[in-house]
């Protein structure tokens, strides 16, 4: 049978390298494309050995030439840690709308199926909850995460337009906050930040009060959601995501509990715009994918104490 070829743009990052990990497994060739602003070699270093395998390090938001046929395309690149946005603002910005229009592009030429990353962001601070695909967000455009949530609102409009305008098999994931191995420990996000802090034995920084909610989705269970979205026939948004819901406060304590850290917990000021609370409402992923997450935030977190530890 003719392998089926998938470009992963961010295929070098933490979802894309594992999704390209799931993907060669899969029996699928495999195209990473990564420029490495966050992205790592070291993440896809063990699938360079595979025949299926290809890395091209190129910036999406530049045209994309490329010979072969491809069957899918998942564009995952951008930067995706406020911290790393925050950094990056306008790769940030371009990488959404310049670096999704070549990807649609390309999808076009190759009549391939494209998914977008999206993101739970594109709810902003919501005042709905938990959150249904049907909530438009609550969202400020010229706030410091503005850059992140409208790149990738802007992302989302443009993917259904080629959908609507040129018949492409468009299909987008709005990715809640996801954990796991290959996440960088100077990422920023509160599960690497807490992790390093805690088997260092540093204090733990707590934003806020720490009364804020999250919900952490394994990157197994979000793998595994995003395989199953692009094989479906839906061609509108669907949320993949953990329901079980956390304060960051609880977060942190229970990461000194695994890890038997002697850390202390202290308080530093929130954020500008952080969002209170955040949880996905996943009955449209149950009822048309049949996916539900099944690694409880103990597991996971003990196999990314794991990977941080080594
Ligand atoms: N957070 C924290 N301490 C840290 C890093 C993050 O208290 O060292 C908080 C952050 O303010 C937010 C939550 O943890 O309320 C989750 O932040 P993260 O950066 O993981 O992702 P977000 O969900 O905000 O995109």
């Amino acid at each position: 049978m003719i392998k089926k070829t998938a470009l992963v743009t961010g295929g070098a990052g933490f979802i894309g390298s594992h999704l390209c990990g799931r993907l060669i497994g899969d029996g699928f060739k495999v195209i990473c494309m990564d420029n490495l602003l966050t992205g790592r070699l070291s993440n896809i270093k063990h699938l360079f050995k595979d025949k299926n395998f290809k890395f091209i390090k190129h910036n999406v938001c530049q045209y994309i030439n490329l010979r072969q046929k491809i069957d899918y395309i998942l564009h995952f690149a951008s930067p995706a840690s406020p911290a790393d946005y925050l950094n990056y603002p306008i790769q940030t910005l371009k990488v959404g709308s310049l670096g999704t229009h070549n990807a649609l592009g390309l999808a076009k030429q190759k009549k391939a199926v494209f998914l977008l990353a999206s993101t739970s962001e594109v709810y902003g601070d919501p005042l709905v909850h938990p959150q249904p695909e049907s909530y438009w967000g609550n969202v400020n455009p010229v706030g410091p995460r503005g850059v992140y949530d409208e790149s990738k609102r802007f992302a989302e409009a443009i993917t259904l337009a080629y959908h609507r305008t040129h018949k492409i098999d468009t299909k987008i994931a709005r990715i809640f906050n996801t954990y796991g191995p290959q996440m960088r420990n100077n990422d920023g996000r509160a599960i690497p930040n807490f992790i390093s802090q805690a088997l260092a034995n540093r204090d733990i920084t707590v934003y806020g009060k720490g009364t804020q909610t999250r919900s952490f989705c394994y990157i197994d269970d979000l793998v595994e959601g995003i395989v199953r979205l692009m094989l479906s026939k839906v061609n509108e948004p669907v949320n993949l995501g953990n329901p079980d819901e956390y304060t960051v406060l609880s977060l942190a304590k229970k990461i000194i509990t695994l890890t038997k850290s002697k850390s202390r917990i202290i308080f530093k000021p929130l954020p500008q715009d952080d969002p209170k609370v955040r949880c996905p409402d996943i009955s449209k992923a149950r009822r048309i994918l049949k996916w539900q997450p099944k690694v409880g935030l103990d597991e996971g977190l003990r196999r990314t104490i794991e990977y941080f530890e080594e």
